[in-house]
This record gives structure tokens, sequence and C-alpha cells, in this order.
């Protein structure tokens, strides 16, 4: 079978959905391919921390209903260790930007939901893409879609299909820099049925390593702890896990974490990645395919849609004003808020994580930054301003 469209995009996360839906609304038509299946796509529990630039644009898009009112947003956050929680006070420090917790497959059925009733091509199940001629003006993807072979002819690849993806793989290494650190612990998520402990999000950081206490609805939570990223998820009962939690969590006032079945365990290894430049000749990489950040500064979800807003307002400068100025400068201007948030990620979670090899020195170190960070306005204003977004 063979096809024709001006973009097309590999991978139905939230960079390849949001690419579509922009695009469409400038009247520039895309097919998306997706490996897995909708249902997959659609249940796959992720990210749930959403910018304020990101919850703007998609109410700005029409997306925004039902993240309106299921979505919760968080005035604050607190950093708790010794006993005692502080609260970094976000939507003061600045003026009035918040984050809301609306976690990522709810983000993509609105999505899938939106571009399927506009009449747009979402292929799922999908094998085998590949990638050719992306240095010509002319690129095809072919896959295996339904028993048939698709051809699809493109003026434009995007390369939305996260850190495994093939897109990546096309641009000739000698064209390309990597950029990588991979950090010595992992994160144990649960997602347990209880009620909602706290009200905003509590980053705890203890000698036994860090926790995190977030929250996806009122009966479904969220938590994390930091272990080693080669343990095996077998060895964690979920009476170790909780227990754990409660130690690190615990407080001098006594505070109770809430507790119920855990209905999902899985550990997650972290580390920082950045592809430069994020473009090779008619292909744009966007998201995760492009950089990688630890979970700690819930930037990975909102730099997709960063990326995606850049590409599609290129993309729309290109086909309605005949100017590649943009396009040109996709990687660039992507990089430099890329590079914020790597480092804003790679800051919060040096700060809160113990290092197996971190010696008095180090730790002393850290409980210094802590203090400052809670105790200065300048400092919290700092960490509120990163983690709420900065402007586009
Ligand atoms: C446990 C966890 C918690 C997180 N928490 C947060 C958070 O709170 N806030 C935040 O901002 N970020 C968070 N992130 C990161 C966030 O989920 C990712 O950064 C985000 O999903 C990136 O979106 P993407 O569209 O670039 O890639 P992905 O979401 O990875 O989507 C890529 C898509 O491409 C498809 N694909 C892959 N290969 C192919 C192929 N060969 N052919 C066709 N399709 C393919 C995949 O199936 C997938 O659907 C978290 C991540 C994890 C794992």
């Amino acid at each position: 079978m063979n096809m024709r469209t001006r973009v097309g995009i590999v991978g139905a996360g939230p960079a390849g959905l949001l690419l579509s839906l922009l695009l469409s609304r400038e009247g520039i038509d895309s097919i998306v391919l997706e490996s897995r299946s909708r249902e997959e796509v659609e249940s796959t529990i992720r990210a749930g921390v959403l910018e304020q630039g990101t919850v703007d644009l998609m109410t700005e898009m029409g997306l925004g209903e039902r993240m309106k009112r299921e979505g919760s947003v968080h005035h604050g956050i607190e950093l708790r260790f010794d006993g005692y929680g502080h609260r970094i006070h976000l939507y003061e420090l600045t003026n009035g930007r918040a984050i809301t917790l609306y976690p990522q497959h709810e983000v993509l059925k609105d999505c899938i939901a939106a571009r399927l009733a506009q009449g747009g091509h979402i292929l799922f199940n999908v094998k085998d893409v590949e990638l050719f001629d992306v240095s010509s003006r002319q690129p095809l993807l072919r896959c295996a879609h339904e028993h048939m072979q698709v051809e699809l002819q493109c003026d434009f690849i995007a390369g939305c299909d996260g850190f495994h993806g093939v897109s990546r793989l096309s641009i000739p290494e000698a064209m390309q820099h990597v950029f990588t650190r991979s950090y010595p612990f992992g994160w144990l998520g649960i997602l347990m049925q209880a009620p909602p402990s706290t009200n905003e999000l509590i980053y705890a950081y203890h000698e036994r390593g860090f926790a995190l206490v977030s929250t996806r609805s009122p009966e479904l939570q969220r938590l994390y702890i930091q272990c080693d990223p080669d343990d095996d998820i077998a060895r964690w009962s979920d009476a170790m896990i909780l227990e754990e939690l409660q130690v690190r969590l615990v407080t001098r006032d006594n505070w109770q974490l809430l507790v119920g079945p855990i209905i999902q365990k899985s550990i997650l290894a972290m580390r920082s990645f950045v592809i430069e430049p994020m473009q090779y000749g008619r292909l744009f990489l966007a998201g995760d395919a492009a950089h990688i950040v630890p979970p700690t500064g819930a930037k990975g979800l909102n730099l997709a849609v960063a990326d995606v807003r850049h590409l599609s307002l290129a993309l729309t400068v290109f086909y309605q004003e005949n100017r590649t100025d943009l396009l040109e400068a996709y990687s660039t201007t992507c990089l430099r808020r890329v590079w914020r948030a790597e480092h804003f990620s790679w800051w919060m979670t040096s700060m809160l994580h113990r290092f197996p090899d971190d010696d008095a020195f180090g730790q002393r170190m850290q409980r210094a930054q802590l203090d400052y960070t809670v105790g200065s306005r300048a400092a919290a204003t700092s960490l509120a301003e990163n983690y709420v977004g900065l402007p586009y």
C-alpha cells in the first residue's frame, strides 16, 4: 500500500500525538505510525506532572476538558528531611503558576480521541518501521501493518518514538554527539489502591535513600523509593516496600502514610541522555528519542511537548511562508530548554538521593543545599520556576 503525507510521525506518545494535532490545526496533514496497540498506549502508566505551559497548550487546543475535571492542580510541593516537611510555594514564588497532576495515559487518551475525531490517521500495531532517504527532500517510511507492506512518502519525518525507537539510528554516527550520565540507583515505583496521604507531592531525603509520594487519582497513589538499579523486583515483597516508605517518610509529628493493596510495581533505571543535533536532513527528533532526564524533576513529558511545539511552528512557517529558518534553528532552539531541564533534573536528583559511594562530606553538602533551598526565597524561587516550567 502506497501512501503520501506531509509529515510522517513515528510514535504515538505525547510527542507524536500532540505534533499531529498541532499540525492539523494549521492544515498540515500527517500520519502516525505506532508499534503498540491503542489499548497498550492508553494504559501504560508513566508520567503524571504537567507543567503550567503544557496545561495551557492542551487547554488552548481543546484538550483540557477532562484534565480540568479529573486532574488536580497543585500550588506547592514538600521537601522533607530530618523529620520535618518544608513547603515550596510554587504558586506564590512564580506569580501564579502551578503544576497539574493528570496521568500521561489520560493525556494520550484525550489526544487519540481528538485526532481520530478529526479523521486523522494513526496506524497502531505497525511492525518493522524503517526510515529511508532522510537526507533527501523525499524521505520514506516503510512498515508492516495488518499483513500489508506500507510505504509512506513524506516531506518530513518526525522521530517521536522514544528512547528505544528506530528513528535516532538513521542519523549517521559521524554526525551525532551523544552525552550521557547514568546514576548508581533506580526508582522502585508502585501503584497503590489507597486514598491520598497528602495534598501535594512529597520529596523525601533520608539516610536510607530518597522517597517520593505522588498521586494519580483519589483512589490510586503513585509512590517511589530509591533502590539499586540492578535489584530484582521479585525480591521486594509488598510489606518490605511499605516498611521502607514508612521509614523514609517519617516525621517528628508522626505523619501517617495511608496504605492499601499494591497493584503494580517495577524498577526504573535512571539516566541522562542527549543527542546533538536533534535533526538530520529531513528527520527531526522530538521527546525521549532525543533526550532523557531522570524523573526527579518531572520534565520528560513536558520537554517532549516543548519540542513539538517548536517543530509544529517551524513546519507551519515552512508550508505557509516557504521559510526554512525555524526548521534550521529547530535543534538549537530545543536544546537550550533541553539542557536547562537536564541540569535541573540532575540537580534535584543529586540533592535528594543517597549515592552508594558517598562520604560524610558529600552528605553534608546535600544537607547544606537542602537547608539553603528551603531557607532562602531566592533558592526556593529557582526550584519553583524550573519545576512549574520556564516560559517558552
Ligand atoms: C515511571 C516514569 C515516570 C515518569 N514521570 C514523569 C513525570 O512525572 N513528568 C514528566 O514530564 N515525565 C515523566 N516521565 C517521562 C515521560 O513519561 C517521557 O519523557 C515521555 O513519555 C516522552 O514522550 P515521547 O512521546 O517522547 O516518548 P514515548 O512516550 O516513549 O512514546 C514513544 C512511542 O513510540 C512508540 N515506538 C517506539 N518504537 C517504535 C517503532 N520502532 N515504531 C513505531 N513506534 C514506536 C512507542 O510504543 C511509544 O508509544 C516518566 C517516565 C517514566 C518511565
